[in-house]
């Protein structure tokens, strides 16, 4: 990686760049990450399209670089987030449409691409209020689910999104393609399990676990008592015993049909919105 791209390397001062070789070093480090060891060497990843570009920018994400394609300049909202690019010392670089595919591997490309420092949460930072719900993955592995997780929190209200052991990455470009932008919305947080079974002690959240051999049926858990916490298992193996054991309550969504079970991110959004609609029978109460 050159500099451009490492954490605490020096950066480039605001400049607007004309890059048409696909073997520019700039190019090279944007194309690197694909790879998760460059992002997290770098702590940074890649978002398409200009709405998403805005909107992270409205949310206080820092951007590093801006990529537009030739076809872009001279529409004043690109103008605008190249302004802003430039104001916060990044840099923003014009480039042929070849280069733009080659960035983004799609061969009708978005027009503009920002490369955006990644944002983690901690733990401890999560302090949930009683009306507030989070979601918890374990070992998640689908890029396609954890972005469509990522996207219905953020729809249903959630407060965040706890990744639990060995994750898929939530900066990925299909993940962050999956989120259709929520990635800028939703806090995400990366623990072990023990961390997250400490956690779970001290913070006074109430962990509902699904699980396809849950003894209660999902719409019948308080999800207004406490904070709820809705832990969902890997893809694969389901949950493990010992984090479905350490749970408050271990729910299933009943079934019928020949499925065995439903898909992840299908559970999580069942899930989401049934805690979503006990808090807002909760606020009409009110
Ligand atoms: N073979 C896995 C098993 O035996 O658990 C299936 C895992 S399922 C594809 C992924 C996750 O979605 C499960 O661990 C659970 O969290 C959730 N899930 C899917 N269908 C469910 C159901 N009917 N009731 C409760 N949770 C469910």
């Amino acid at each position: 990686m050159t500099d451009e791209y490492q954490k605490s390397g020096p950066r480039r001062v605001g400049q607007v760049k004309e890059v048409t070789s696909l073997s520019n070093p700039i190019i090279k480090d944007i194309k690197a990450l694909t790879n998760k060891k460059d992002r997290e060497e770098s702590g940074t990843f890649m978002a398409e399209g200009l709405k998403l570009v805005i909107d992270a920018l409205e949310l206080g994400w820092s951007i590093r670089t801006l990529v537009y394609a030739k076809a872009a300049k001279g529409k004043p909202l690109v103008g605008q987030v190249a302004a802003k690019t430039v104001a916060h010392g990044g840099l923003v670089l014009e480039v042929s449409e070849k280069v733009l595919s080659s960035i983004t591997r799609r061969d009708n490309p978005q027009m503009v691409v920002g490369i955006f420092e990644q944002r983690w949460k901690k733990l401890d930072d999560l302090r949930p209020g009683r009306d507030e719900t989070l979601v918890a993955l374990d070992r998640v592995r689908d890029p396609g689910n954890l972005g469509t997780i990522i996207r219905t929190a953020d729809a249903a209200g959630a407060s965040g999104v706890i990744l639990i052991g060995e994750c898929t990455d939530p900066f990925s470009l299909e993940t962050v393609r999956a989120t259709m932008g929520s990635v800028f919305a939703v806090p995400v947080v990366k623990c072990s399990a023990e961390e997250f079974l400490n956690w779970q002690k001290r913070s006074g959240v109430q962990v509902v676990a699904t699980h396809l051999a849950g003894a209660v049926d999902y719409r019948t858990v308080d999800y207004t008592k406490k904070p709820a916490v809705l832990l969902m298992g890997n893809e694969q193996s389901g949950l493990p015993d010992n984090l479905a054991r350490a749970a408050d309550r271990t729910v299933r969504i009943p079934q019928q049909g020949r499925a065995d079970s439903l898909n992840l991110a299908v559970a999580s959004a069942v899930m989401l919105f049934e805690a979503r609609r006990h808090l807002l029978t909760l606020d009409e109460k009110k």
